[in-house]
C-alpha cells in the first residue's frame, strides 16, 4: 500500500487595516517593522517561498518554494494586503499554487472563509457570505475554483458544513477530537476517541439535507509536536516523526503555518529538508494535497462529527464567547467573561445591520439577496465597483443613491469584519485584537447611521459597557469604546499630512491608499483637501490652510511620523557622509593605543563607515577595530545602518556578474566592523543566477555551495 504525506499550513494574520484607509497602520510593538504583517513575512511567509536546503557540509544548495510542497490557505484579508505590501513572497504562493497543480493535477491551496468568524456563532447569511467571498476570492487569485476550505480555529457544526457543501466545496480538515463516531462493517455508528480514530484516511459526512462532504482528520501527536514541541529543529527528526509508523494511506499534519520561521525560527529549512527526502522517494512516501488524496481514494469510511467544536478550545467554542479558560496572552489568573457581552453587543449590532439592508436594499438593488453574495467580486478585485453597481442596482438611481448603495454593502462587510475570531482569542479586551473588531464595529455603526437607519450606538455601549478590562480597573467596554475606539475615525484635517509631506511628485500634492485617495489643491483663500472614497464613490472636501492637526491618539501621526523617520534616516546618512569626508584627514592618526579618538564624532560614524563600503574613502585598520567595538555598544545606530547596507548589497547581488567583485569586498569590510547583515536577499538573487559556480568566493561568503561551473 502507498504511503502518502500531507503537511498543511494554515496562514493567517488578524484583520489589521485600519477601515477608512483600508491599509495596515504602525503597530509599535512590531518594530523595527511597520506593523506585524510585515514582521511575520519575513519571519516566516518569505522564508518559506525561499527555504534554504543545506548540502552535507551546511552550505545552502537549494532554495525551496514550500508552497508549492506544502498544503496550506491563506487568510484573504492577509493576501490582500500582501499583493501589495509584499508582491515577491506573494507571488511565491500563486507559483506554490500552481505548480502543485501541475504535478498532482490539484492545487496544493484551500480556501478559508473569509474574515475567519467562528462559524457556528455565525448566523445563516453570515456563513453564507463568508463562504462566497472566500470563493471569489480564493478564484480571482489562483484561477481556479478551491476544493477544501479551512474553517477558522476549524470550529464546525453542520449547518458550516451545509454552506461549504452548498458551495461546491469538497472537503475540509478537522481535529481528531472531532469525530463523534465512524460507521463499522456492522453498518452502525461506533464512537471514536481523539486516539482511536484513524487518520490516514479521509471520510464522508452526510448532511441533513442531502449533500455530503469529505472531511480529513490532521494526526494529533504529530501535529502537536511541530505546533508545542519543538519538533522542527531537525529536519531528519521530523521526517522521521511523520513518517514513524506510517504503514499506508495517508499521513496529515495541521498547524499554523507560522510555526514555520516565526513561532520556530528556520523551522522553515526542516520543511525543506522533508521536502527533498519525499522527493528523492526515501521510505516509499510520497508527498501530495488533500484534494489530490481525494480524488485518489475517495471517501467511503461515514463518520459523525462533534457539533460546536474546535481545534484551540477544549470546551467547544466557548472560548469565543465565555470564560471558559482557554486563553493565551500570559495571564493565566485574568477573567475572561468580557468575551460574552462582546460577543452580545456585536450581534446587537449585526442584527440592526441585517434589518436595515433588507429594507433599505430593495429600494436600490434589482435583487438585494442576490447583490450581497456577489459583492464579494468587488472585495476581490476581480468586478469593478461601478460596474458591479451598473449591473446590480435599479435603473434611474442618482449618485447619492447610488453612494447609499455602496454604503449599504460597505457596512455589512465592516459589519463581519467585526466578528474576527481573534478579537476573543487572548486574555483581555484591551489588547489590540478585540480593539480592532470594535473598529470595525465603529465603522458600519457610523454606516448605518449616514444610509438613514436606527441610532442602535447607546443599545451597542450598553451591552459592551458589562465587558470588564483585566489591565484596568476604570476599562470597562464603554470606557474603551470612548477612548480608544471612537477616536480612530479620522478627521479629515489629519490626512492632510499624507499629500502635504508624502506627495506623488513634486508638482503633485495627492497621496493614494487603499481606501481613500488625497489630493491637495492650492487656491487664492488657501488650500483644499479633497477625498475620494474608494469604497463609497464619495467625495468630499475641505479646506486645510495652516499647520497638520493632530487629536491626542491619532494613529495618522504614528503613520506620519514612521514614514518621516524612514526618509530623515536616509538625509541623516547623507549628512553623515559629507561629515565623515571633510573629518577624514583629521583622523589618520588614530592608532588603537589612544583609548578614543577626540575629534570622532558618533554622528560621523554612520557616513565613515559608508564612504569606506561605498566611495573609496579610507579607513585606516585601527579604526576599523575602533569602530568594530563601538557598534558593539550601540545597536541603536547599528541596526538601521545594517538595514541600509542590507539594502545596497541586495541591489549588487541583482546586478550580478558585473558586481560580484563589489559584493565580495562589501561582505568583507562589514564582517571586519562586526556587522551583521542579513544577506537573505543576496543570496536569493545569486542562487537564481544560472552559473553561479563561477563566483566562487561570492559564494563561499554568503554561505552557498558552489556548483561545477
Ligand atoms: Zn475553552
Amino acid at each position: 500500500m502507498s504511503k502518502a504525506l500531507c503537511v498543511h499550513g494554515h496562514f493567517y494574520q488578524p484583520p489589521r487595516f485600519d477601515p477608512w484607509l483600508e491599509d495596515v497602520l504602525p503597530e509599535g510593538s512590531a518594530a523595527p517593522e511597520h506593523d506585524w504583517n510585515a514582521r511575520i513575512t519575513r519571519e516566516c511567509y518569505a522564508p518559506l517561498g525561499w527555504a534554504r536546503r543545506l548540502d552535507g557540509s551546511g552550505m545552502i544548495c537549494e532554495l525551496v518554494n514550500c508552497y508549492a510542497w506544502m498544503s496550506f490557505n491563506f487568510g484573504p484579508t492577509l493576501l490582500r494586503w500582501m499583493e501589495i505590501h509584499a508582491p515577491g513572497t506573494y507571488e511565491r504562493i500563486i507559483e506554490g499554487d500552481r505548480q502543485s497543480l501541475a504535478r498532482l493535477g490539484h492545487g496544493n491551496a484551500l480556501a478559508q472563509v473569509y474574515h475567519h468568524a467562528i462559524m457556528p456563532l455565525a448566523t445563516e447569511l453570515d456563513k453564507d457570505l463568508e463562504v462566497a467571498w472566500a470563493v471569489q476570492d480564493f478564484r480571482t487569485r489562483f484561477g481556479r475554483d478551491p476544493e477544501g476550505m479551512w474553517l477558522a480555529e476549524t470550529a464546525v457544526d453542520l449547518s458550516t458544513l451545509e454552506a461549504l457543501a452548498r458551495a461546491g466545496i469538497r472537503f475540509t480538515i478537522l481535529a481528531p477530537r472531532q469525530a463523534r463516531a465512524v460507521r463499522g462493517a456492522d453498518g452502525d455508528f461506533h464512537p471514536v476517541s481523539e486516539d482511536g480514530i484513524d487518520t490516514t484516511r479521509p471520510y464522508l459526512v452526510r448532511l441533513p439535507q442531502g449533500k455530503s462532504i469529505s472531511v480529513f482528520f490532521y494526526d494529533g501527536p504529530v501535529s502537536r509536536a511541530v505546533a508545542f514541541e519543538r519538533l522542527l529543529g531537525s529536519g531528519e527528526n521530523f521526517w522521521n516523526r511523520l513518517t514513524g509508523s506510517l504503514h499506508g494511506g495517508l499521513r496529515n499534519i495541521a498547524t499554523d503555518g507560522e510555526s514555520y520561521g516565526h513561532h520556530f525560527q528556520f523551522g522553515e529549512m526542516a520543511l525543506a529538508y522533508v521536502v527533498h527526502q519525499a522527493r528523492e522517494g526515501r521510505d516509499g512516501v510520497g508527498l501530495t494535497n488533500y484534494a489530490a488524496y481525494l480524488a485518489a481514494h475517495p471517501a467511503t469510511d461515514e463518520a459523525l462529527i462533534h457539533e460546536n467544536s474546535s481545534w484551540s478550545c477544549v470546551h467547544g467554542v466557548e472560548r469565543w464567547k465565555t470564560h471558559c479558560g482557554c486563553s493565551d496572552g500570559g495571564h493565566p489568573d485574568w477573567i475572561q467573561d468580557w468575551r460574552r457581552p462582546l460577543r452580545r453587543c456585536l450581534n446587537y449590532l449585526k442584527y440592526y445591520v441585517d434589518e436595515h439592508y433588507s429594507k433599505r436594499a430593495k429600494e436600490l438593488f434589482r435583487d438585494d439577496k442576490a447583490v450581497l453574495p456577489e459583492y464579494g467580486l468587488v472585495l476581490a478585485g476581480s468586478e469593478s465597483l461601478v460596474d458591479f453597481l451598473d449591473r446590480h442596482c435599479l435603473p434611474g438611481l442618482d449618485s447619492a443613491q447610488r453612494i447609499d448603495a455602496c454604503r449599504l454593502l460597505l457596512m455589512q462587510r465592516m459589519a463581519l469584519a467585526s466578528f474576527s475570531s481573534c478579537a476573543w482569542f487572548f486574555d483581555d479586551i484591551a489588547r489590540i485584537e478585540p480593539l480592532n473588531g470594535l473598529t470595525f464595529a465603529r465603522r458600519a455603526l457610523d454606516l448605518l447611521a449616514s444610509t438613514g437607519g436606527p441610532d442602535v450606538e447607546a443599545g451597542f455601549v450598553r451591552v459592551l459597557s458589562e465587558a470588564q478590562s483585566n489591565m484596568r480597573e476604570d476599562w470597562d467596554g464603554a470606557v474603551l469604546w470612548k477612548e480608544l475606539v471612537t477616536p480612530r475615525r479620522p478627521s479629515l484635517q489629519e490626512f492632510v499630512v499624507y499629500p502635504r509631506r508624502f506627495p506623488a511628485a513634486k508638482d503633485r500634492q495627492e497621496m493614494a491608499w487603499p481606501g481613500v485617495r488625497l489630493v491637495l489643491e492650492p487656491g487664492a483663500k488657501g488650500e483644499t483637501l479633497r477625498c475620494f472614497w474608494t469604497w463609497t464613490l464619495k467625495e468630499e472636501a475641505v479646506s486645510v490652510s495652516g499647520p497638520e492637526e493632530f487629536p491626542p491618539l491619532s494613529r495618522h501621526k504614528a503613520e506620519a511620523g514612521f514614514r518621516l523617520a524612514r526618509e530623515h534616516e536616509r538625509a541623516l546618512l547623507e549628512q553623515s557622509c559629507l561629515l565623515a569626508r571633510q573629518m577624514a584627514p583629521l583622523l589618520s592618526g588614530f592608532t588603537e593605543g589612544q583609548s578614543e579618538p577626540p575629534q570622532l564624532l558618533a554622528m560621523q560614524i554612520p557616513g565613515l563607515v559608508w564612504n569606506w563600503l561605498f566611495e573609496g574613502q579610507e579607513l585606516s585598520r585601527d579604526l576599523q577595530g575602533y569602530l568594530a567595538a563601538w557598534f558593539a555598544a550601540n545597536p541603536g545606530v547599528r541596526k538601521p545602518l545594517e538595514r541600509l547596507i542590507e539594502e545596497r548589497g541586495t541591489q549588487l547581488a541583482l546586478s550580478l556578474p558585473s558586481q560580484a567583485h563589489a559584493l565580495v569586498e562589501l561582505i568583507t569590510r562589514t564582517r571586519h566592523l562586526g556587522l551583521s547583515i542579513y544577506w537573505w536577499e543576496a543570496q536569493n538573487a545569486v542562487m537564481a543566477v544560472p552559473n553561479r559556480g563561477v563566483h566562487v568566493e561570492l559564494c563561499t561568503l554568503l554561505g552557498l555551495s558552489v556548483p561545477e561551473a
